[in-house]
């Protein structure tokens, strides 16, 4: 398996864990670009949320509510943050394994670039 984000979900490649359940895997990420930027991706593979159909429904509401939850946890949902996914080349996607990125901790420009 090539991929960076199942071999960080096994364990093949470290990465600092901050939540895991039976479908999800959360980890800081390794450039952050916020004082709070944590990853989050299902432990099966899903190439990005273009992959993504009605059986992964469920799936989807989990990750929405284990961001939130992670939010909470790392006290950020007090002052605010982002949730973000880039799809594809045009979103600026540079690993191929569906992620969401937690972002907080500053203030978030917006537009994004
Ligand atoms: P994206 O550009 O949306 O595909 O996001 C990929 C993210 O993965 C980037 O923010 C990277 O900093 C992060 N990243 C790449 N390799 C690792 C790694 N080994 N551990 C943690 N985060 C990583
Ligand atoms: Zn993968």
């Amino acid at each position: 398996m090539a991929c960076l984000f199942c071999k960080i979900v096994n364990g093949e490649i470290p990465s600092q864990m901050v939540y895991e359940d039976d479908l999800v895997y959360a980890f800081k990420d390794i450039e952050p670009k916020a004082p709070v930027h944590i990853l989050l991706v299902p432990k099966q593979h899903f190439d990005g949320l273009s992959a993504m159909t009605e059986s992964e429904q469920a799936l989807l509401g989990h990750m929405q509510l284990v961001l939130s939850k992670l939010a909470q946890s790392h006290k950020i949902d007090q002052s605010g943050y982002r949730v973000v996914t880039n799809n594809g080349q045009d979103g600026g996607q540079s690993v191929g394994h569906l992620h969401y990125h937690l972002l907080g901790g500053r203030s978030l420009a917006w537009p994004p670039g």
